[in-house]
């Protein structure tokens, strides 16, 4: 077999075979970024190196449209960090643009009731993460990886079950998404949630799997999808003017947003980790933290967090994590995006015809980093929304923010 074999039960993926010309491209990128062959961990690499375009994300968006047309529900869409500096691709702007306010106008047009950044729950991850962090650190129970890419989580619970314990049991950022919008958005706002539609838009095919183990989110479309949509009901992307995020669940830190990178996760967990255990404001150093940033696969640095040191390493790619895994027992927190670069690169971003993918991730890349330093609040801890969310639901209900990897 020279490519991928893709299931006809595979909820991320799919192949349109009158259109698949049997090059093998397809299972030369799984096992570049994946080091097995036809295993699929819906990482969605294949798709954007398919020549032909035979191989697409799952298509959801038709039952988003029929739940926006249905009268009874309120349909509730939360948007991850990674799709605004994508969109732009498919409607003629420099790659990496920086397109927040379009997109949401282009949402708010298609009709969702209510339009939410998943920042927000990029920034009770955080939250919960750092937290975890330095319990384990003082408890000696490192090290701790990342939880938030169900292709890297389903790798682990394939190949190394003894590893799961070590793994965080912090839901991802949609999957708190989707339980705070469940439970915290439906009792504010009086709506039952059973009339509630809450739609995730990723760059990530992965979240699709993801979702069947969290189904507080009833349906995940890409930002490939999402361009279908617009392009479909005829909305004139170019000229839409800026809106901003609903509010309660639409503000998120510089920490939320640089999520969508390789390493922005670690970094964005340090700062608040840093503020935890010292009662201070990080140094200047965690907020640029060079050494952790870029597209290599593997990354490593030592944190000064005063009252001890943190051994950290950055991992892109399923292979990187085989070649390294020995060596990995060293570290204290383990960040693993299954996609080059993170999230960015993710299978469900827009193809480009014009530029090297390699070139349009670094620019995604550099316009998320410009974004965060712009930001007023870079700090999850210091995110009101965050702080209220806490204090007026969190603590006194209880949202179950974590899973049960133990
Ligand atoms: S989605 Fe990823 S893991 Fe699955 S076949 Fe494609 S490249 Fe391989
Ligand atoms: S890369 Fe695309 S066209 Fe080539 S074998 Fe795979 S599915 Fe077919
Ligand atoms: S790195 Fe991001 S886009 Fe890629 S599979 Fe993981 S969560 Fe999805």
């Amino acid at each position: 077999m020279n490519r991928v074999e893709v299931k006809e039960d595979n909820v991320c993926l799919k192949r349109i075979e009158e259109k698949c010309i049997n090059c093998g491209m397809c299972l030369t990128t799984c096992k570049q970024n994946n080091d097995f062959e036809n295993d699929c961990i819906n990482c969605g690499q294949c798709i954007m190196t398919c020549p032909s375009g035979a191989l697409v994300p799952k298509y959801d968006y038709q039952k988003v449209i029929n739940y926006i047309k249905d009268t009874n529900y309120t349909v509730v869409v939360f948007v991850a960090p990674a799709v605004r500096v994508a969109i732009g691709d498919a409607f003629g702007f420099e790659p990496g643009s920086f397109l927040e306010g379009k997109l949401v106008s282009a949402l708010k047009k298609i009709g969702f009731d209510y339009v939410f950044d998943t920042t927000f729950g990029a920034d009770l991850t955080i939250m919960e993460e750092a937290n975890e962090l330095i319990d384990r650190k003082l408890s000696n129970n490192t090290p701790m990886f990342t939880s938030c890419c169900p292709s890297w989580v389903l790798y682990a619970n394939k190949y190394h079950p003894e590893i799961i314990k070590n793994i965080s049991t912090c839901k991802s950022p949609i999957a708190m998404q989707g339980a705070m919008i469940k439970s915290y958005f439906a009792d504010m706002y009086n709506i039952k949630k059973e009339q509630i539609k809450a739609i995730s838009l990723t760059p990530c095919i992965s979240k699709k799997y993801e979702r069947t183990l969290y189904p507080e989110t009833d349906i995940v479309i890409t930002t490939s999808e999402l361009i279908l949509m617009i392009k479909e009901l005829g909305i004139n992307f170019n000229d839409l003017e800026d809106s901003e995020f609903d509010r309660l669940l639409g503000k998120g830190s510089g920490g939320g947003l640089i999520f969508g990178v390789s390493g922005g996760v670690m970094e964005s967990v340090l700062r608040t980790a840093y503020y935890m255990v010292n009662k201070e404001k990080a140094p200047e150093e965690f907020y640029e933290f060079t050494n952790i940033r870029g597209e290599k696969d593997f990354k490593e640095a030592e944190v000064n967090f005063m009252k001890f040191k943190i051994k950290i390493a950055v991992i892109s790619k399923v292979s990187t994590i085989k070649k390294y895994f020995e060596k990995l027992k060293e570290y204290d927190f383990i960040e693993v995006m299954s996609c080059p670069g993170g999230c960015i690169g993710g299978g469900g971003q827009p193809l480009n015809a014009i530029k090297s993918m390699e070139e349009i991730r670094k620019s995604r890349i550099d316009n998320m980093y410009q974004n965060d330093r712009e930001q007023k609040i870079r700090e999850s801890y210091k995110n009101p929304e965050i702080q209220d969310a806490y204090d007026s639901y969190i603590n006194k209900k209880g949202v179950n923010l974590h899973t049960n990897n133990k």
